[in-house]
């Protein structure tokens, strides 16, 4: 990891730096897509023909696409009671978190004979990206999957390239139907297009890499996406933690991806020493953690406290690391929160019950990880009673008229003359 100062001469350096990581997901994601357009282009002419092809060529498939429900229960059947056990438990704590997150229908009156309010409706069809390139990911199916069938979606497709055994007994656990050996930016133009076998869906989630990233951002014309969720990132900051502590949480998230961004922000230099340090010991041997810390692993060693928040808080995060529950105060831009010493990233990964697919590339501006939400419709209601038309008629017809809409207002008068012209 590189240290840098962010006072002094180094001042300078530091801050375009800073800027270089701001910008992040857009530089990589275009990168890639000319090939992603071309590859989701063959999808949306050749189907299920394009689909083997690249099937073959990047995921090394030599069997069916579609992989069947006997397959999931003999995957569940082959799986040790130890992972069972943590897909079980894992699987509970997503279910009970999105059933807290769900929004809530209601209704008011907010003028005597006003009702207005939301009903709450899930998405019909929904496409779950679980990753499959180079690790295999159950706790992505989980992760996805448990939420979209607490909202309450009817059709879930699970698309993931060469799906392990662990997969396919984490989409036993989940009931899932309906699952496909596709990956990469084919296997989102197949949900967001449709091909012969896999019919399109509503909306496609679930992280991936730069070509999933990229492939899901141009599908979004077509259906909805969740939010670019590619390679993971990690921010810790930090004044007073355990070095050791950080450094494996850092080279934890590195070992993702070798496009992972991982940060350590502090002001005080005897840990930021202490972290670089730990970092390259525990990393040895790492090789994907190794080229990611050589590529983008940072230490911003800044001039106060307050310097700190402010660098975080322009990062935007996907994962953030903090002191206390204090710390919670001046944080604005991040996917998911992770607060002391006791609190491994991996934890979140894997066991609590909040989604780990949160948002990259400094979309933790705009919002935070994948929700119960994601797969429902917040549809608003409106009901009058003739005194209350009454009341607010008047008003809305100064509006109407104010707009130039002369059958605006006109729709209010005949409706409060109880349909007279
Ligand atoms: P992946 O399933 O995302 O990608 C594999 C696919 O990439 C292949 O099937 C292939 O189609 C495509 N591909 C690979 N090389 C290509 C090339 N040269 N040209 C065109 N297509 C190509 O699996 P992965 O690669 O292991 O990546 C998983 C990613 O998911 C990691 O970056 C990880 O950090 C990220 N992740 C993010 C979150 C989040 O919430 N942000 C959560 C979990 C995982």
């Amino acid at each position: 990891m590189k240290l840098i100062k962010t006072t002094g001469r180094a001042k300078a350096n530091a801050y375009e730096l800073l800027a270089t990581l701001e910008r992040r997901g857009a530089v990589k994601t275009a990168e890639v897509e000319p090939v992603v357009r071309k590859i989701m282009r063959d999808v949306q002419k050749n189907g299920d023909k394009a689909l083997l092809k690249y099937a073959t060529q990047f995921d090394s498939l030599n069997g069916p696409i579609r992989v069947t429900q006997e397959e999931m229960l003999a995957a569940w059947n082959e799986t040790s009671p130890e992972l069972k056990a943590a897909l079980q438990t894992a699987a509970e704590n997503i279910r009970s978190f999105a059933e807290q997150q769900k929004a809530e229908e209601w209704m008011t009156q907010n003028t005597p004979g006003v009702t207005v309010g939301q009903i709450v409706r899930p998405l019909e069809s929904v496409g779950c990206y679980v990753p499959g390139g180079r690790f295999p990911l159950p706790s992505t199916l989980l992760m996805t999957a448990i939420p979209a069938s607490v909202a309450g979606v009817k059709r879930i497709v699970v698309c993931s390239p060469k799906p392990a055994r662990e997969t396919l007994a984490a989409a036993h656990l989940a009931g899932i139907t309906e699952m496909y050996r596709t990956g990469g930016a084919q296997a989102i133009a197949a949900l967001a297009y449709g091909t012969q076998t896999i019919t399109h869906v509503d909306k496609i989630v679930g992280p991936g890499n730069l070509y999933v990233t990229a492939a899901k951002i141009i599908a979004s014309t077509e259906c909805g996406i969740d939010m670019p969720a590619g390679p993971t990132e990690i921010v810790v900051t930090s004044e007073k933690g355990n070095a050791a502590g950080i450094a494996a949480d850092l080279v934890a998230q590195a070992e993702h991806d070798p496009e992972t961004l991982a940060v350590f922000v502090t002001a005080n230099e005897q840990l930021a020493r202490d972290v670089v340090a730990e970092t390259k010991l525990q990393a040895k041997g790492n090789k994907l953690a190794e080229i990611s810390l050589k590529a983008r692993g940072t230490v911003f060693l800044c001039g106060d406290i307050e310097e700190t928040h402010t660098i975080t808080n322009r990062l935007a995060p996907e994962h953030l690391t903090v002191d206390s529950d204090k710390d919670l105060k001046w944080v604005i831009n991040a996917g998911s929160v992770f607060i002391g010493n006791y609190s491994p990233q991996s934890m979140g990964d894997y066991i609590s019950g909040p989604n780990h697919v949160l948002p990259t590339g400094r979309v933790g501006r705009m919002r935070g990880g994948l929700s119960v939400n994601d797969f429902l419709k917040v549809i608003t209601v409106q009901n009058y009673t003739r005194s209350g038309l009454a009341t607010l008629a008047p008003h809305a017809i100064a509006l109407a008229e104010a707009e130039g809409l002369i059958a605006h207002a006109n729709s209010v008068r005949i409706r409060r003359k109880g349909g007279k012209r």
